[in-house]
């Protein structure tokens, strides 16, 4: 059914907080940079057991660390002509979301135009403190 891999038209932040994407069907998607960083695909973040040095198997997922600039995305590559990669305030940058991974995450959590005012909302209220 999807022989057609689907690219992005454009990936672009209309706000700090926001990540949005225009596909070339013409549907634009908008979801929130921190559901883009929970999302990321590397193994580190999906949970994958990761071998360590004592040759056991450390499962990561859950542990869900906050590091100042966790959400904090400070630039996004085009890795080939197959996807992004995102370097993050935090230093991660393992994440590479190719184009149906995006499509995914993106489908699965765009926001209504009445969250993305409630965002505005609460950022403009942050400012204000
Ligand atoms: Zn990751």
């Amino acid at each position: 059914m999807n022989e057609i891999i689907k690219k992005p038209k454009k990936l672009h932040r209309p706000k700090p907080y926001l990540l949005q994407s225009e596909w070339e069907d013409g549907s634009i998607y908008t979801i929130k940079i921190q559901t883009f960083r929970d999302k990321c695909p590397c193994a580190e973040c999906s949970g994958e057991a990761m071998p360590s040095i004592d040759g056991q198997n450390r499962f990561f997922a859950g542990l869900n660390t906050m590091k100042p600039g966790k959400y904090e995305l400070k630039s996004l590559k085009a890795v080939g002509n197959y996807g992004v990669q995102p370097a993050w305030g935090d230093g991660h940058d393992a994440g590479l979301y190719t184009w149906d991974i995006l499509l995914d995450i993106f489908v699965a959590n765009n926001l209504t135009q009445e969250e993305i005012d409630e965002l505005d909302k609460k950022s403009a209220n942050a400012t204000k403190n």
